[in-house]
């Protein structure tokens, strides 16, 4: 659909659902009366960036415990198909209810998505995404049924090597980490991953850096393809030119904000992506969202056609801003370290498994950052080489640093362990890369 086409259908999705928000969602409802908006006056999607915004916390201040009841659920039980949290790594999960109609559409935005990375009838795809309370895993492979794909749904990445040769599958969803522990994995029995059934791989669920992504693709000789989805309802998908995560903006629509400035900004500018759910005239919604916060930061990457002939923008790879510290006035985010560390020359040397822990300097106002790096044979690893290409990459991303080092105000050490040695993995949960230490 051109610009304009599709630019008339989402403000006629606006103005469907925030008519949908005022007759079925107790928080809208209320929230529109609070904020003096008169849901008729908001025509275009332009008319959003007036309004305020609600973030995860007004999600969990309006559900039990916070309120007798869920006042986010926008349809009447006999609607809800199934109810879904979040993680809940920053608190109570969040409540997420889905109707039908609203499982085909999450499925619709993955099944795109599969579509632009060159899936198709016949591929057989393994899910190592959790089948659990997240949504990701369920709907990708109701996407898959739509597109005549074949999902193995195994859900943790530790299936034998035995899956590979049996089943031959083209594809497989998963994460930076747990890519490269398979390869490590089926170098340890022998197999080369270049020699797999493999045509493509599918990062969802995090940030990455390039040069991790650059890594992986040469370890498994195949393309890496990112997804960034949450049970919140963005699935935006990078396509076969890489250039930019397309955004689903008939089903979603996102503007970017700046909190410091508090102000909506341009294309271009880096800020939190906003979302809105849009939904269909004539749709239902277990739950919807305007000027939902999603404290993700990223930035819109173009809104002209692609190369592949969508239309849709497309945005920067988001980073969670959960990930990112403030050192001597200086952003650092969890990615920036990672691109760090898998310097290609400093591969295979280490095997890209790190954690990096920020600490209180000796003098007053100093600060430490101590990286923890994992390598195969510590014997054999030149440490000195590589701290340098570390240091170096990293004051050129972190210009803002350089003066504070040289004046060694901030200090970078670096550890090398062997294999399985890092904290990271004796710890449960989803654990943190990059730890703030420091005290108040
Ligand atoms: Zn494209």
């Amino acid at each position: 659909m051109d610009r304009d086409g599709l630019d008339t259908l989402i403000d006629e999705r606006v103005r469907y659902t925030v008519q949908y928000a005022e007759e079925h969602s107790p928080f809208y409802r209320h929230w529109f009366r609070e904020n003096r908006i008169r849901p008729g006056d908001i025509r275009v999607h332009e008319d959003l960036l007036e309004l305020p915004l609600i973030s995860g916390r007004t999600i969990r201040e309006n559900q039990p415990p916070g309120t007798p009841a869920f006042q986010f659920l926008s349809s009447p039980w006999e609607d809800v198909f199934t109810i879904q949290e979040t993680s809940g790594t920053s608190g109570t999960p969040k409540s997420f209810f889905l109707t039908w109609d609203d499982w085909k559409r999450y499925a619709e935005k993955y099944a795109r998505s599969f579509v632009s990375q060159g899936f198709g009838a016949g591929d057989r795809t393994i899910v190592c995404a959790s089948y659990g309370m997240n949504v990701g895993a369920n709907t990708m492979t109701l996407a898959a049924q739509r597109l005549g794909m074949t999902i193995v749904p195994f859900g943790r990445c530790d299936f034998a090597s035995r899956v590979l040769s049996a089943y031959r599958p083209t594809a497989i969803v998963g994460s930076v980490f747990k890519f490269l522990r398979l390869a490590r994995r089926l170098e340890a029995e022998g197999l080369h991953p270049r020699g797999t059934s493999l045509e493509r791989l599918v990062v969802g669920g995090e940030s990455f850096a390039d040069e991790s992504r650059a890594h992986l693709s040469r370890v498994f000789g195949v393309p890496v393809y990112n997804t960034y989805g949450s049970t919140e309802g963005t699935m935006c998908g990078e396509c076969s030119e890489q250039a930019g995560l397309h955004v689903p903006e008939d089903l979603v629509h996102l503007d970017i904000y700046d909190p410091q400035m508090r102000t909506f900004v341009a294309d271009g500018n880096c800020g939190r992506g906003v979302l809105t759910t849009l939904l269909p005239v004539g749709a239902k919604a277990g739950t919807l969202l305007l000027n939902y916060d999603t404290e993700d930061d990223t930035a819109v990457f173009s809104r002209q056609p692609c190369a592949c002939g969508r239309t849709h923008m497309r945005i920067y790879n988001p980073r969670r801003e959960a990930e990112t510290l403030w050192i001597l006035g200086s952003a650092v985010n969890r990615v920036d370290v990672e691109g760090c560390v898998f310097q290609p020359a400093n591969l295979p040397s280490i095997t890209g498994e790190y954690e990096a822990f920020v600490s209180d300097g000796a003098t007053p106002g100093s600060v430490v950052m101590q990286v923890s790096m994992e390598c195969a044979d510590p014997e054999k690893v030149d440490f000195q080489t590589i701290g340098e290409r570390f240091t170096e990459h990293f004051l050129r991303t972190s210009r803002g640093l350089t003066t504070s080092y040289d004046e060694e105000l901030f200090r970078l050490v670096f550890r090398f362990v062997r294999e399985g040695e890092l904290d990271i993995h004796h710890l449960k949960g989803r654990a943190k890369r990059l730890v703030d230490r420091r005290a108040i």
